[in-house]
């Protein structure tokens, strides 16, 4: 079975071949510059003693401090770890952001843990971690499983260590030093581009059908900004299965009810179904929101989607992508589709530097402007040079990283 590390060097592979990178210049560009492991041992609250891993892959700098979110979720291991830390480097480089790249993770199933669990478990990371981050350093931020709250006691655990120093993590709460627009942040930069793309094909959102897998933080930011602009939203899901509504959902009911019962289950204005049925339905575009790896050579063949956009990271799989190439499919890669949160991430670090707050529009118009610009790059040099939008996305990317790392000197 292909790991998350394999089809990020696939990918990484077929954009160097495009650029006729030496060997030499590929082993120094994937190899991280520092991996860590901590152990993080947490007393939970029935006084059992609970051990976990916790990881710090910081992939590469040559532009900046390195950027990445923190992962709570069982199934986190180091390759999964170094996979995601390079798709940061990438993807900070595509769009232009003066970063590098990092990924962390905890194996540990958030839903099993109470508050002051995940509290304890996050603190004893930092205090493993907190030497080898920081706000010129490395910069985490939420991913699977984590959230404001959890960034919030990040930046308590490091300043007891460094003093004042908001700009150590972002994606905070507003009221503690986050930025207005941050949460939304992602979901609403896979609306835009999935804008941008039906303006390129001459495509109408209301002609627009569309499934979307995961309600989380990205897919239902998603959902709220595709349902404004009007596209025609029949399926979505989370760990609870799929729910479908061939003539539509009503996604402000959806929503609301997520909200509520905090997550979909028991949602009964559709009909249930899969979440890999899910992916196979009868739709324009497919919007995977929540795990990688979902679609492989094994589901490829049934997806009937002719666009897709990877809101998750490494959703498809390269097997599958090698056959959407072929059948003319358009794939948005997920170091594109999923930066709206990186970039707005870029903004607050910015905001926290300057002791000076942006305000909501702000953050909008110039969240719209960075993707808008990347998105209008990729789509060119994916026309000029003959390559998907994954490979050109990746070209951008690696030649940004390529070109700092030689002009600073790469020994
Ligand atoms: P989240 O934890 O807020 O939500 C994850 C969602 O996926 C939940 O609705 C959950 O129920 C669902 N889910 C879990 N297991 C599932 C399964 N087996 N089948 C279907 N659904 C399942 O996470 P998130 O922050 O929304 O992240 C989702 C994806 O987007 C991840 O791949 C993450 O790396 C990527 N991403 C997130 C951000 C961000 O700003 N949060 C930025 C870039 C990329």
């Amino acid at each position: 079975m292909m790991r998350a590390i394999d089809a990020t060097r696939l990918y990484f592979d077929r954009a160097a071949d495009h650029m006729d990178l030496s060997a030499n210049i590929r082993e120094l560009l994937l190899t991280a510059k520092r991996e860590v492991s901590v152990q993080i041992a947490v007393e939970l609250d029935d006084g059992q003693i609970s051990t976990h891993i916790g990881y710090r892959v910081q992939h590469d700098d040559a532009r900046g401090p390195m950027k990445g979110g923190l992962r709570f979720h069982p199934e986190v291991d180091l390759g999964e770890v170094r996979s995601l830390a390079q798709l940061m480097t990438w993807k900070t480089a595509l769009v232009d952001l003066p970063f590098g790249g990092a990924k962390g993770g905890v194996a540990v199933d958030p839903s099993k843990l109470s508050p002051r669990e995940m509290e304890r478990i996050t603190r004893k990371f930092v205090d493993g971690i907190h030497d080898v981050i920081g706000p010129d350093v490395d910069i985490p931020a939420p991913d699977m499983g984590t959230n404001s709250e959890v960034m919030a006691w990040i930046q308590n655990q490091y300043q007891k260590y460094h003093g004042f120093n908001p700009g150590c993590v972002t994606g905070k709460p507003v009221e503690l030093f986050g930025i207005p627009g941050r949460e939304e942040a992602t979901g609403r930069g896979v609306g835009i581009l999935a804008f941008k793309m039906m303006g390129r094909l001459g495509r109408k959102p209301q002609q627009t059908r569309v499934a979307l897998q995961g309600f989380g933080n990205v897919g239902s930011h998603a959902a709220k900004f595709l349902h404004e602009a009007e596209f025609k939203i029949v399926a979505v899901s989370d760990v609870s299965g799929g729910y479908y509504r061939p003539e539509g959902l009503d996604i402000p009911a959806v929503l609301q009810y997520s909200r509520e019962h905090r997550g979909l289950k028991g949602f009964k204005q559709a009909e249930r179904i899969s979440n890999e049925k899910l992916l196979e339905l009868d739709v324009e575009l497919l919007i995977p929101a929540a795990l990688g790896g979902v679609i492989t050579a094994h589901n490829a063949p049934r997806i009937k989607a002719p666009m897709i956009i990877e809101a998750a990271n490494q959703p498809v799989w390269p097997d599958a992508d090698v056959l959407f190439h072929e059948q003319g499919k358009l794939v948005l890669p997920d170091i594109l589709a999923n930066a709206g949160g990186v970039v707005v991430s870029y903004f607050e670090w910015v905001q926290n530097r300057q002791h000076y707050s942006w305000g909501i529009n702000r953050v909008r118009q110039e969240l719209d402007r960075v993707l808008a610009d990347s998105f209008e790059r990729v789509w060119s040099m994916a026309q000029e040079r003959n390559v998907s939008l994954r490979t050109a996305s990746y070209m951008l990317g690696i030649g940004r990283v390529g070109r700092a790392t030689m002009l600073g000197g790469a020994t």
